[in-house]
């Protein structure tokens, strides 16, 4: 596709030729292109073979081998190099890529994840534009802070930690922070396309779930797929992008309406788990060879810990790594992948703004 990254073109490669790089995506059309763009920004990293099918990566010593645990923490160190590189680059034209977070309140669970959200954005290079705001402020207030980002250039991309304090209407928040921005993937116009299989920013941690299987060299396509969970955030996106082309898995979509869920895990290849309970999965619930990605993050009280709990997932791990061919752990499985493709995201909007710089073009037309 005439990027020489992706033919093995020595790093760093030079500014005239990355210039090129960066008029050339102008010219690739519809998801093909998004999705080769984003195999360029993400897969190809230096020494890394160009696979040339437009997003997937596999490379073998990425997938775990023979060990059950999918290395969460690994895979995002691995992704979050890779941005580092491509920041890298786009510094040395000049080009500082920034993220601006939106903390408003002081609930613990969002200021650690803000927090490592700003960690991830300085060892990547990212300019990290935080605001935290006093649990306080008024829905104007962060909706008028929100306006000015959108016209800020130095922000590529706005992420507003959810919950918003209580009284605040999220979706109305959300709403004001422009498509080209959304990072997270949360505005209407964004879910839209990304339900039509059109280019948009993919909501994150769905994305790390697809991105997190794709290098594990985990097959979607023809497999039955089940997810447990249907909310915006999670369940609904990633049941809608491992059901197109070429994810092209068959999927089941469970939530507390269904009356038996176990019918429908005992089902599944790949079993995909956000219900945001413990134990929502236990082993007899599955079959062996599964491939479990628990996405639940739950807090339950331990006094041996200095903190007097500790994180679990939705499932038994326990139990379940006892039948699954691959199984991620929690904490260290999918929470890692959400904060890298955030980064990634943001990237995503540098080269997407260059690209209208350069031409005109509006992003998303
Ligand atoms: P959510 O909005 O509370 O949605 C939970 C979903 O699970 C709902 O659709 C609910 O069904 C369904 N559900 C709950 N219990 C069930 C059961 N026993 N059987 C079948 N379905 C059940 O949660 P969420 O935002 O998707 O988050 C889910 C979990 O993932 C939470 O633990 C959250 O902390 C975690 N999470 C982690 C990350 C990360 O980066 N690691 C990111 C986001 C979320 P109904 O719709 O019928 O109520």
């Amino acid at each position: 596709m005439g990027f020489p990254w992706a033919h093995g073109a020595s790093s760093p490669v030079s500014t005239m030729v990355r210039t090129s790089v960066l008029k050339n995506i102008i010219f690739l059309e519809h998801w093909y292109a998004l999705r080769v763009a984003w195999s360029v920004l993400l897969c190809h990293a230096p020494g890394r073979p160009w696979t040339g099918d437009g997003g997937l990566c596999y490379s073998g010593n990425m997938a775990m081998d023979n060990r059950v645990v999918l290395d969460g923490v690994k895979m995002a160190g691995e992704l979050r190099a890779e941005v580092a590189r491509r920041v890298a680059q786009l510094r040395d034209d000049g080009i500082v890529p920034g993220l601006a977070v939106i903390l408003a309140g002081e609930n613990p669970a969002s200021v650690s994840y803000v927090t490592a959200k700003e960690k991830a954005c300085a060892e990547a290079g990212i300019a990290s534009f935080a605001h935290r705001l006093p649990a306080t402020v008024s829905q104007e207030e962060v909706v008028s802070l929100i306006r000015q980002l959108n016209a800020d250039a130095r922000v590529h991309g706005i992420l507003v930690q959810l919950p918003l304090p209580k009284g605040m209407d999220e979706a109305a928040v959300l709403r004001e922070v422009i498509p080209e921005k959304d990072v997270d993937g949360f505005h209407p116009v964004n879910v839209g396309k990304m339900m039509l299989g059109e280019p948009c920013f993919l909501p994150c941690t769905p994305h790390g779930i697809k991105v997190m299987l794709e290098r594990a060299g985990v097959q979607t396509a023809g497999k039955h797929v089940v997810v447990v969970g249907r909310s915006n955030i999670v369940g609904k996106p990633i049941a809608n992008m491992l059901v197109q082309k070429p994810a092209n898995a068959t999927v089941t979509v469970c939530h507390t309406g269904t009356p038996d869920l176990s019918v429908f895990t005992r089902q599944a290849d790949i079993l995909i788990v956000a219900a945001g309970r413990p134990d929502t999965v236990t082993a007899d619930m599955v079959k062996e060879g599964v491939v479990v990605i628990d996405v639940g993050v739950n807090r339950i009280p331990d006094a041996t810990r200095p903190k007097g709990f500790r994180l679990v997932g939705d499932t038994d791990f326990a139990g379940l790594s006892q039948k699954a061919s691959l199984i991620t752990p929690v904490p260290g499985g999918v929470g890692p992948m959400t904060i890298a493709m955030l980064l990634a995201n943001t990237i995503q909007s540098v080269l997407k703004s260059n690209e209208n710089h350069e031409t005109g073009v509006k992003y998303g037309t």
